[in-house]
């Protein structure tokens, strides 16, 4: 949708979708229609593609490999890619970790990581929740003690997404015993090489790996890898999970998958009708559409209108809690329309399979976890509250 854009803006819109039409490998472009989750190497090629424009990390500063681009022009972007549909750079190197360096790391950090983290040369996982330290993160008790130059890492995360494909942690540790459990928290980049440093894999409900539960024990960290300030990790947690909930409400991930929903309905027949004819479906498509678009209009009033009621870390909250209902009844909607169909097992099915319905059902149950992280929506209803009622 185009909300006020100039008209650079729809030129720039015009010039990124003729890009993707043209870079986006035809076999990832069908793995995501049909609706797989990209893999990583689909995310790694598809970034290396984007980055070769300085559109992998679009609003760094280009001398770290961005493009530097207003905040209009990377949600354009972003627009663009999840219509195609096409795989997002990585989320914890791009949106997260980037920024954080941006704003809390040394000149020589930024040198090192920046732009091996743009051209996802380096694969980073996020090391905050722990058994018991979840929504309340702040009660983390991974503790690291400081030997000389070094930090001696012992304790244990879980939910890590993606450690066993990750090359560094970006992590949550407890340096100190404070009075606020918030003081006293420390963020440092680990390396997964370390020795000491265990991934052990959880299969979740959809049958995929993608969760872990990592061990350290002793594991040893140079001081050089600590961002911020010892002590000081909290204000860095608390920027890069205002991040985090922005990404996943995937505004527009939401839109393909209502026209992937449509172009299903007009295509599959019952009774020799095509399942669009039946008006409780239109309804219900058309109740969708319009969340979404309301969804798409408040992602650009709170970019185009900052300081407003909603700004900061309420809108990212808002976008969260939206835009995963959202996807999750999206994701409903096509598991229905799957039928029975989505829980046959065929030879070839998985990544690679070119059959629309094979991954609804495992679709359907992972988009349950949209819900709880990044925090869940209960966190989110009271971040919420608090900013509306004080
Ligand atoms: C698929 C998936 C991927 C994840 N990936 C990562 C990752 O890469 N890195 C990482 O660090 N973590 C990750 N997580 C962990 C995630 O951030 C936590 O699961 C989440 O913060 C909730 O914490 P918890 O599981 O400990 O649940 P709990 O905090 O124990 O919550 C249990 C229930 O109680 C509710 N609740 C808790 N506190 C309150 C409150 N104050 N008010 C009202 N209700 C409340 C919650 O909403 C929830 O329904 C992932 C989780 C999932 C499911």
């Amino acid at each position: 949708m185009d909300f006020r854009l100039t008209p650079e803006q729809q030129t720039f819109r015009a010039e990124v979708r003729a890009f993707i039409q043209e870079r986006l490998p035809d076999d990832i472009r069908q793995r995501l229609r049909n609706g797989h989750p990209a893999r990583k190497e689909d995310v790694v090629r598809f970034q290396r593609i984007l980055h070769e424009r300085g559109w992998a990390a679009p609003h760094w500063p280009k001398k770290f490999g961005g493009a530097d681009l207003g905040q209009a022009e990377r949600l354009i972007l972003q627009e663009e890619i999840q219509r195609a549909p096409a795989p997002m750079p990585a989320i914890f190197n791009v949106v997260m970790l980037g920024p954080l360096l941006l704003r809390y790391g040394t000149e020589a950090q930024c040198t090192h990581f920046l732009p091996k983290l743009a051209n996802a040369d380096l694969w980073f996982c996020q090391g905050f929740s722990e058994p018991g330290s979840g929504s309340d993160l702040a009660s983390l008790r991974t503790s690291a003690r400081r030997e000389g130059d070094e930090y001696v890492v012992n304790g244990q995360k879980i939910w890590t997404s993606s450690a066993h494909q990750a090359d560094w942690m970006f992590c949550l540790v407890r340096t100190e015993q404070a009075a606020r459990k918030q003081d006293g928290i420390t963020f440092l980049l680990i390396d997964m090489k370390t020795p000491g440093l265990t991934v052990r894999p959880i299969v979740s409900i959809d049958h995929a790996h993608h969760l872990n539960e990592v061990f350290f024990d002793n594991v040893r960290v140079p001081v050089a890898n600590l961002v911020g300030e010892e002590g000081k990790g909290w204000a860095c947690a608390k920027f890069l999970l205002g991040n985090e909930r922005t990404g996943i409400a995937n505004v527009s991930y939401c839109r393909e998958r209502l026209e992937h929903a449509r172009h299903l309905a007009r295509t599959i027949t019952q009774a020799g009708r095509p399942l669009a004819e039946d008006p409780v479906l239109q309804a219900e498509l058309a109740a969708l559409d319009a969340q979404v678009r309301a969804l798409e209009v408040t992602n650009w009033r709170m970019l185009l209108a900052p300081g407003t009621a909603l700004a900061g870390e309420s809108f990212a909250s808002v976008l969260k809690l939206k835009g995963t209902e959202i996807q999750q009844a999206l994701v409903a909607l096509i598991a229905r329309l799957a039928g029975p169909t989505g829980l046959e097992r065929r030879p070839g099915d998985g990544p690679g399979s070119e059959h629309w319905a094979a991954p609804a059902a495992p679709r359907y149950f992972q988009s349950r976890a949209a819900s709880i992280y990044g925090g869940s929506s209960e966190i989110q209803k009271d971040i919420l509250a608090k900013a509306a009622l004080g």
